[in-house]
């Protein structure tokens, strides 16, 4: 009975595991498509300042939209690009979206913005980054100030080749924020080497804020030390009331999360936070 069982409990496993490598086979001829096909989508999440209320950037994610399974988060297919070689078509990709729709947005007259986008450790150790950002800038006609690129602390690792590609992209203008902060090793004296305009406190941490007493103090203690600095500082996750609050009375510089709004599509991001008609919101800022 016992040795049926664990004969069963093995062949299930087996079969999970070929239906498992056969999804993600499937999956990888279909990112293949995707990326010739362009199937991508870049929703924007607003950043906030809280004592405003008023947006002064976004954060462009991609999204993929299957043919047949809908819209894929990050989550799904991003680690499947890094281990296949396709990340860096689709960062390219998201480089010149991301700086072709600020640049619709502006000329439409929307009061401007900066966009951020994720780069990937791959991307980010490319040796064309920079020329491509350059050139993408040049060709949609944005002005560097309105990028920004989001890298994690884990990517400064490699000292003297980060402070190369990182000090280039501050000359052309572009800002540098540091991503999901606080949960690698590297420390703010640290990353106090680089050009780094913004630290973004990893979602972890921000949830943990009213309930408990260390991530509190933790978040605080990167606020105070981060403007010593001169970086701004971006909470991500935001999801209360009581968490906005915390931020404000700590100084935070931006929010960004769901208590204000999830990552949203174009046009609902326009309709929701660019005020629908860009020439009236214009007249309204005068
Ligand atoms: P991230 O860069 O740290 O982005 C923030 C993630 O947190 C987003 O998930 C966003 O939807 C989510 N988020 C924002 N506010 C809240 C909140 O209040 N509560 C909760 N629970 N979640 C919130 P998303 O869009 O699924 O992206 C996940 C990750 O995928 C990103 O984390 C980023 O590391 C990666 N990613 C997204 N777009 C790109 C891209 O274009 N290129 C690369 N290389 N990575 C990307
Ligand atoms: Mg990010
Ligand atoms: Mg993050
Ligand atoms: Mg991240």
């Amino acid at each position: 009975e016992a040795k049926n069982q664990g004969k069963n409990r093995y062949s299930v496993y087996t079969s999970d595991l070929l239906e498992g490598a056969k999804d993600e086979y499937r999956l990888e001829t279909d990112l293949r498509k995707a990326v010739e096909q362009e199937e991508f989508v870049l929703h924007y999440q607003p950043q906030i300042n809280p004592r405003t209320g008023k947006i002064i950037g976004v954060e462009a994610l991609i999204r993929w939209q299957h043919p047949t399974l809908g819209l894929l988060p990050p989550d799904k297919f991003i680690k499947l690009a890094e281990d296949n070689g396709l990340i860096n078509p689709i960062g390219k990709w998201v480089i010149k979206e991301a700086c072709a729709q600020n640049k619709r947005w502006q000329d439409a007259g929307y009061p401007p913005l900066k966009v951020s986008v994720n780069l990937s450790t791959q991307q980010f150790l490319t040796s064309d980054l920079v020329t491509y950002m350059e050139n993408t800038l040049e060709k949609t006609g944005l002005d560097s100030q309105y990028l920004v690129v989001e890298i994690t602390e884990y990517m400064a690792m490699e000292y003297e080749y980060s402070l190369k590609v990182l000090k280039k992209l501050k000359e052309i203008g572009i800002g540098i924020s540091i991503d999901d902060f606080g949960t690698g090793y590297s420390s703010l004296a640290y990353l106090n080497n680089f050009p780094i305009d913004y630290i973004k406190i990893d979602k972890s941490f921000v949830f943990e804020i009213i309930n408990d007493q260390p991530s509190a103090y933790i978040v605080k203690a990167i606020i105070t030390l981060a403007h010593n600095l001169q970086m701004q500082v971006i909470a991500e996750g935001v999801e209360t009331e009581e968490q906005l609050d915390f931020l404000i009375n700590q100084q935070c510089d931006l929010v960004q999360g769901f208590h204000f709004s999830k990552p949203l599509p174009v046009d609902e991001l326009e309709r929701s936070y660019l005020n629908g008609n860009p020439n009236e919101k214009r007249e309204n800022t005068k």
